[in-house]
């Protein structure tokens, strides 16, 4: 289960939204699950993975000064191994908080034993289930509201109460650039705010190209 290298497409840091308080976001690359609706379509493709030891530096000066790490994607059990070798190797600094969030079900996770059984074990929280453009999205971190949150340490025991209430409105959004003509949004926009999002980045994408 050793690996040295992950796909990953970015961070960003800090962010809120995406889990308790002020986090650290990592992007990791590959889904094959192409919800309708997917914030982050860009993730579904494979790229090059690089190595981890490098990532945890740049990250590391970052946590610090944060409530934890929130891992997205793209499907992060789909690179569980090296997604434990990077927590184990944060840790030997830092004992950070880890959230991800998964297409899966914690249920099948634990089904299926190995690698993700071993991520699951360093989580301190998980939100699972497949994002669904029809169901709303009212509750707090959750892309829909089919999706759980489950607090799998017992230091997660304290977000109880915050997991179980409804998106903060205004919701925190932020826009990280990633190339002088690419954008990304972080956070979980309105429903319908998507796609005016994305129809203002590619006005700002001709604009910049002009
Ligand atoms: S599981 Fe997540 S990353 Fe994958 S397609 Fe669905 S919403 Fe997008």
């Amino acid at each position: 289960m050793r690996t040295s290298l992950l796909d990953y497409a970015g961070y960003a840091c800090p962010v809120e939204g995406l889990g308790p308080g002020r986090r650290g976001i990592l992007w990791v690359r590959g889904c094959g699950r192409r919800c309708p609706g997917c914030i982050a379509p860009e993730m579904w493709e494979p790229g090059e993975a690089l190595p981890i030891e490098p990532l945890a530096r740049e990250l590391l000066p970052q946590l610090a000064g944060v409530d934890g790490l929130t891992i997205s994607g793209g499907e992060p059990f789909n690179q569980a191994a090296a997604l434990c070798a990077l927590i184990d190797r944060l840790r030997e600094d830092v004992d950070v908080e880890v959230l991800v969030y998964t297409g899966f079900l914690l249920e099948e996770l634990r089904a299926g034993g190995g690698d993700a059984a071993a991520l699951l074990d360093r989580l301190d929280l998980l939100i699972d289930g497949p994002f669904m453009e029809s169901a709303p999205n009212t509750r707090r971190w959750r892309g829909s509201d089919n999706q759980r949150v489950h607090l799998l340490s017992p230091r997660a025991g304290r977000y109880a109460a915050e997991a179980a209430l409804p998106m903060p409105e205004p919701r925190p959004l932020q826009v990280q650039m990633v190339t002088p003509v690419s954008f990304r949004v972080i956070g979980i926009p309105r429903r319908g705010d998507v796609a005016a999002y994305r129809q203002a980045m590619a006005a700002l994408r001709e604009k910049v190209q002009e």
